[in-house]
């Protein structure tokens, strides 16, 4: 135990030891085939103790707790950013998203063709291809709307879900075929789901719709290394829920609360039934699953629960970056392990690549390592020395050795995070040559990085662009009238 907020999972890592014993003896029989499948289960605005693993007494997450139980939690996961687009980039590629000036959420403006990942950065899928691994997307995109980003063009073999960076999640609520139809903000939050290129309409619950995909993808793909890349939008507002879920929660008074729970009850409905797929399949050995939230809880936009964390999604504080993070392996990463060094997003890329020996030499240098050997206990040292967060012009933090640099407009902070988790205490004062060690190494990984190359969501003038496309229309359709009347003409 690191600190005291991590005594309330005591129960969890009694648990967790019988399950190190079960899977010493057992793991010898198992066998990591030369390409593993790779599941990433992505929540979105998820607070980091809203999950059993992670204490939660009061959200039930029994099969997003196996992923811990059975594998390894993270007590210090991080994302590379507080928000979700420049997160997803992140974790997509492996390398620092400001690289590249994914700085902020992208417009979803459909005409804008950069507002995304750029083409010479390689996401996941795009790295695995060449290797044989077939890969599918379900859920929230958010690396833009223009058809030259969409997921079929970047790699993925398969997209069930949505372009924007949020949906609402009622059938009868999707009542838009596309943005062209758009007339108000967040009404691209109503669009039809996308299966690949084709609008298609859902039955049931957006989560659970998500997961049955999830289902048929992995019986489908199961005798090819597959990546899955699982995006829920739950618990992202809107708050939505059906009954069956909201029952689970009497004991909840707060109808927000109650609702964010029972969204997250949904999304671990769904853990369950990949995790069982993957057994019926006998697949379950060789498949790694990732699971973690985007960013960290905005608290009050959907009543999240942050712990002991400072702040929320937005900010560089902890409450902010780092998020609930597990992973499973049965083949290779210990069962019931507590991992306390900082690791972060930007690793899962190079966990797989390394680990299925995919030949990456030819591309851009990634700032995540593969956690396999120093989950063994191989590499007994840190995986990452330092860690760097920015928010382009507004603030800027890094992480060595578990002290925190904050610079935030005129304010400086220094944070002892192994004393003081929730960065109360700033001792900027009382240190301030640690401070400017740390602001020089900021300094010098800054200087590699890209100013915003994009338009940021809000940029988007959807009346000028639709008033624009009903216009062209009728225009085209007074020219086919008009060429139709000469034909007639010229027919009579
Ligand atoms: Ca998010």
């Amino acid at each position: 135990m690191k600190h005291p907020y991590f005594k309330n999972t005591l129960k969890f890592n009694a648990c967790a030891v019988l399950c190190v014993v079960f899977n010493f003896c057992f793991s010898t029989t198992l066998h990591a085939s030369e390409k593993p499948n790779l599941i990433v289960i992505l929540t979105d605005d998820q607070g980091y103790a809203d999950v059993g693993f992670n204490g939660s007494k009061e959200i039930f997450t029994p099969h997003i707790d196996r992923i811990a139980t059975e594998g390894t939690r993270f007590t210090q996961g991080y994302v590379s950013y507080p928000v979700c687009g420049p997160s997803r980039a992140g974790l997509l590629t492996g390398r620092y998203q400001d690289r590249f000036g994914f700085v902020g959420n992208p417009t979803i403006d459909p005409t804008v063709d950069n507002a995304g990942i750029p083409k010479d950065e390689k996401n996941i899928a795009e790295v695995l291809k060449p290797a044989g691994y077939t890969s599918g997307i379900l859920g929230k995109w958010h690396m833009g709307t223009h058809p030259d980003l969409h997921p079929n063009k970047r790699g993925f073999d398969h997209f069930f879900g949505f372009l924007s960076g949020g949906h609402r999640y009622f059938p009868e609520e999707l009542n838009i075929n596309d943005l062209s139809q758009v007339t108000k903000k967040w009404q691209w939050y109503n669009t039809r789901l996308l299966r690949n290129n084709e609008r298609v309409d859902i039955k049931e619950y957006l989560t659970d719709e998500l997961s049955n995909d999830a289902v048929d993808f992995i019986k489908r793909e199961k005798d090819n290394p597959f990546f899955l890349y699982v995006a829920y939008n739950a618990p992202h507002a809107p708050l939505q829920a059906t009954q069956e879920y909201l029952d689970r929660y009497p004991h909840i008074k707060n109808k927000r609360r109650k609702t964010y729970a029972a969204m997250i009850s949904s999304v671990d409905d769904g853990v369950g039934k990949i995790l069982d797929t993957l057994k019926e399949q006998g697949i379950d050995d060789n498949t790694i699953i990732f699971f973690l939230s985007d960013n960290g809880g905005p608290l009050e936009k959907n009543a999240s629960d942050n712990g002991v964390l400072r702040g929320g999604k937005g900010a560089p504080f902890e409450g902010g970056v780092r998020v609930p993070f597990a992973v499973r392996w049965p083949a290779k990463i210990p069962a019931g392990l507590d991992y306390h060094e900082p690791v972060i997003s930007l690793d899962i890329l190079a966990t797989i690549v390394d680990e299925a020996k995919v030949d990456i030499s030819k591309n851009k240098p990634l700032d995540g390592v593969n956690l396999v050997p120093f989950l063994t206990g191989e590499n007994k040292g840190q995986p990452h020395d330092v860690l760097f967060w920015r928010s382009h012009g507004r603030w800027q933090a890094s992480l060595t050795n578990n002290t925190k640099m904050i610079k935030q407009k005129n304010s400086q902070m220094l944070y002892d995070i192994n004393t003081d988790i929730s960065e109360q205490n700033n001792v900027y004062k009382k240190n301030k040559s640690q401070y400017n060690k740390l602001q020089q190494s900021y300094q010098q990984w800054n200087e590699e990085l890209e100013d915003g190359a994009f338009p940021k969501l809000g940029s988007w003038d959807f009346k000028k662009q639709n008033a624009e496309a009903v216009n062209a229309e009728a225009s085209k359709n007074q020219k086919n009238n008009k060429k139709s009347a000469e034909q007639s003409d010229a027919q009579e």
